[in-house]
């Protein structure tokens, strides 16, 4: 485990690919043996902002920042697919010094070459694998030995078994730790540990680099340990002590409008007709849970700006009664013209 707080290169400077991680690579090379680069996130800057007016490059749709595909020669949106050419000025201030921030799997594949120019180098992420038999390909040339690094992202995690792999470095850990969600926690060691078991699985052992900025965080640790009941017995009273999943089980409401104000009340009217059946029967009012109306973690995707309810109820039985109750007493207040009301029941993404 490489500590990214504290790891710095002989001239002191941070690099992604930090010495202990370069020295393993070569290592690795050297033996005629292959290696697979981790990082969840695609493109080359995920975090493009103006040195002039500190302002992030933002999607015009979304409240979200648009990442430069170098590639591509764009600016895109993840959410919405709006993009913007690579050339533009600040759309705040217009002015050309965009610094290129936040790390993709295109600007780890461009420091790779620029390491080791005589690796053969390939790429596994949404952008290298949109025309048919492109992940064939890549995995053929695992397979024949004909690529020496492959980079990418989760497509490299899940169940492949090349025996000629024998290190995997995990660029940085804590992309999927932050995620304003309680799966947070689960999501990461899952993928952690499941990229980590793709090194060493031939007869010569395997090594696997973890560099993160939270080395004592459980998810982490357990995922270091490959301990899947170490992480269990620690997530679990998390899980208890706050009634989330499997103690209780969740429906979300996302209310979704194009007027910031109109959604607002609308949220806010949803709301309140759910605190007034909860309060009007002694059973909805011991079992079911409101928490919100709150802005969603995006705030606004795809020109809609978005609110949420969430109800998580102890029995999965009389959540639904409540949230029927509310249905079908209330169908102006769930969705009208102007506002739209999701329902989601044990909503897997939170966002
Ligand atoms: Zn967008
Ligand atoms: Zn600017």
């Amino acid at each position: 485990m490489v500590d990214l707080c504290k790891s710095r290169d002989v001239q002191g400077i941070r690099r992604f690919i930090t010495p202990e991680l370069h020295a393993a690579m070569k290592e690795t090379l050297d033996r005629g043996e292959q290696i697979i680069l981790f990082l969840n996130r695609r493109g080359f800057s995920t975090f493009p902002i103006c040195a002039a007016c500190g302002e992030a490059v933002k999607c015009k749709n979304c409240d979200i920042s648009l990442t430069l595909h170098k590639e591509a020669n764009a600016y895109k949106c993840h959410y919405c697919g709006y993009t913007l050419a690579s050339a533009s000025n600040c759309p705040t201030c217009g002015s050309s010094g965009i610094k290129l921030l936040g790390l993709g799997t295109e600007k780890v594949e461009a420091a790779v070459k620029k390491l080791f120019p005589d690796a053969r180098v390939a790429r596994m992420d949404r952008d290298t694998t949109a025309r048919k038999g492109s992940i064939l390909k890549i995995l053929k040339g695992i397979k024949n030995r004909t690529t020496d690094i492959l980079i990418g992202t989760q497509m490299v995690a899940k169940g492949h078994d090349f025996p000629n792999i024998t290190l995997v470095g995990i660029i940085c850990a804590d992309l999927s730790l932050s995620f304003p969600d309680f799966r947070a926690g689960e999501r990461t060691f899952q993928l952690l540990a499941q990229v980590s078991g793709r090194a060493g699985r031939g007869v010569s052992p395997g090594k696997v680099i973890l560099q993160t900025y939270n080395p004592t965080h459980f998810s982490i640790l357990s995922a270091k340990s490959q301990n899947v009941k170490a992480f269990y017995n620690q997530e679990i009273v998390f899980r208890k002590a706050l009634n989330y999943p499997p103690f209780s089980r969740m429906i979300q409401f996302k209310i979704l409008g194009k007027d910031k104000k109109k959604t607002q009340k609308h949220a806010q009217a949803l709301g309140d007709l759910c605190n007034i059946l909860q309060k009007s029967d002694k059973s909805f009012l011991k079992s079911v849970e409101i928490l919100g109306p709150i802005e969603a973690s995006i705030p606004k995707i795809a020109k809609q700006y978005r609110r949420q309810i969430l109800l998580k109820g102890l029995n999965a039985k009389l959540l639904h009664q409540f949230v029927k109750h509310l249905l079908f007493k209330n169908r102006l207040i769930f969705s009208n013209r102007s506002v739209k009301v999701v329902v989601d029941v044990d909503p897997f993404f939170m966002m």
